[in-house]
């Protein structure tokens, strides 16, 4: 039996390494502009630990990782996504 191995990926607010899976991943397609958990393109992941999700500096840090200006509407889906977890 092979075992998979997890893919491991960075949160961008604590910058502890998680399983992608346990991680929102915030991705700038290049057609379609800033997508949360789909897309193609450069991508940035933030943990689902409130201390991230919340972090008043998260709006400059994924426009640094994502190399791109977020549109407003990106926080609406965001914030409704993380509603889940609270
Ligand atoms: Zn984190």
């Amino acid at each position: 039996m092979i075992k998979k191995s997890p893919v491991m990926r960075k949160c961008i607010s604590c910058r502890t390494t998680f399983d992608r899976n346990d991680l929102l991943k915030i991705t700038n397609d290049h057609k379609l502009g800033i997508m949360l958990n789909q897309g193609m393109g450069r991508s940035a992941y933030i943990c689902k630990s409130k201390k991230c999700y919340t972090d008043s500096k998260l709006k400059k840090k994924l426009q640094k990782a994502l190399k791109s200006g977020l549109n407003p509407d990106f926080f609406d889906i965001f914030e409704r996504e993380i509603a889940n977890y609270k």
